[in-house]
């Protein structure tokens, strides 16, 4: 539930209602809507239900009390209607601009990297990606540079301006990549890896959130909710296809999800077309997909010599793929922004 307080409400007030929810042992989140101040009581509420909205429907300052009829609660469009607007040095996502998110998959070296990261640049990415810790099916595959592509990533943000996000696979990560990336990406295989989740929600950086390939939507919301109830608003979900018995494509790339979670969260949305699809020649078109659909960005893989690459070598665009890629993204979105603005999505 959450309480709406009236556009006049003093501080006093405000403190009185939060003090009255940390009374009960829940917690209360509060954010600032268009014109009343807005708190979230979250916990176990259970069979206090009842008794409580009448408690706090008679508290000063308060103009009601509304439930929340989803299971996630921060992330839901009904406690927070306005987009979530998440700023990173220059760069701003889901503000209605494209976020593009370009680079390897895999950090292999720092020539590698400055020469993708110039190039994405150039061609109009707003995020460096970079995989410092990979999470590889194989213990023999190639698992990454670790804090030595963390270093990489650091100077390529220096020579770019570019935030750069990378994966952080386990709590005892959380720091150094904290201290090195400027969002931190949690990997579909730790979608549900509760105490990760946790963790990130500690760290003042902003949080992309893959969604695990056997996720449903409402899970992967509960995840994200995991991260904001910890403390950190700044979270970004990104679809990047789920398993289903198609063996032609790596994952299935599910489209729907897109301006599903657009109507149940104020989260900005990403898709992810390289591990979704795993075919160089099936990113483009997705890409496209994904922003007709109205995803807030694109994150896709990017190698200049991708058959070389030491990760994911059949899904990395090359240098003049990435270049086609967004010459046809860019006027699409463009496009695509004028049908959205008349056709925002209803409330829930
Ligand atoms: C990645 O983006 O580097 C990655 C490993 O993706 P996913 O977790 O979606 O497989
Ligand atoms: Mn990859």
């Amino acid at each position: 539930m959450f309480v709406v307080m009236a556009s006049a409400a003093s501080e006093a007030e405000i403190l009185g209602v939060k003090s009255r929810i940390l009374a009960e042992g829940l917690t209360p989140f509060d954010h600032a809507g268009s014109d009343h101040v807005v708190i979230a009581v979250v916990g176990e509420i259970g069979s206090r239900r009842p008794v409580l909205i009448d408690r706090l429907a008679g508290l000063p300052g308060v103009e009601r009390v509304t439930p929340i009829s989803r299971p996630f609660k921060l992330t839901s469009r009904e406690f927070h209607p306005e987009d979530t607007v998440i700023r990173v040095l220059d760069a701003a996502i889901g503000d209605g601009s494209l976020t593009v998110m370009a680079g390897p998959c895999s950090v292999e070296s720092r020539e590698q990297l400055f020469e993708t990261a110039d190039a994405v640049k150039a061609a109009g990415a707003t995020i460096l990606r970079g995989g410092a810790f990979k999470p590889r099916t194989s213990p023999y595959a190639f698992q990454g540079l670790g804090v030595e592509a963390l270093r990489y990533l650091a100077e390529a943000r220096d020579r770019t301006g570019l935030p750069v996000i990378t994966e952080v696979m386990e709590p005892s990560q959380v720091d150094i990549v904290a201290e090195y990336a400027d969002i931190l990406q949690i990997g579909t295989r730790n979608m549900q890896n509760y105490s990760l989740l946790r963790d990130v929600g500690r760290v003042a950086r902003p949080v992309m959130l893959k969604r695990g390939y056997g996720a449903t939507v409402e899970e992967f919301l509960m995840a994200a909710e995991y991260i904001v109830s910890s403390g950190n608003p700044n979270v970004i979900l990104c679809e990047r296809g789920i398993r289903t018995f198609e063996t032609y494509t790596r994952n299935t790339m599910d489209l729907a999800a897109v301006p599903l979670l657009d109507r149940l969260t104020h989260l900005p949305v990403i898709v992810d077309p390289s591990h979704a699809t795993g075919k160089r020649w099936l990113v483009k078109p997705l890409a496209l997909g994904g922003v007709a659909v109205g995803a807030d960005g694109v994150m896709v893989e990017v190698h200049p010599t991708p058959d070389e690459a030491l990760s994911d070598a059949e899904q990395q665009l090359t240098l003049d793929q990435f270049r086609d890629m967004m010459a046809a993204v860019l006027p699409l979105h463009a496009q695509m922004r004028a049908v959205y603005a008349t056709d925002r999505a209803p409330a829930p």
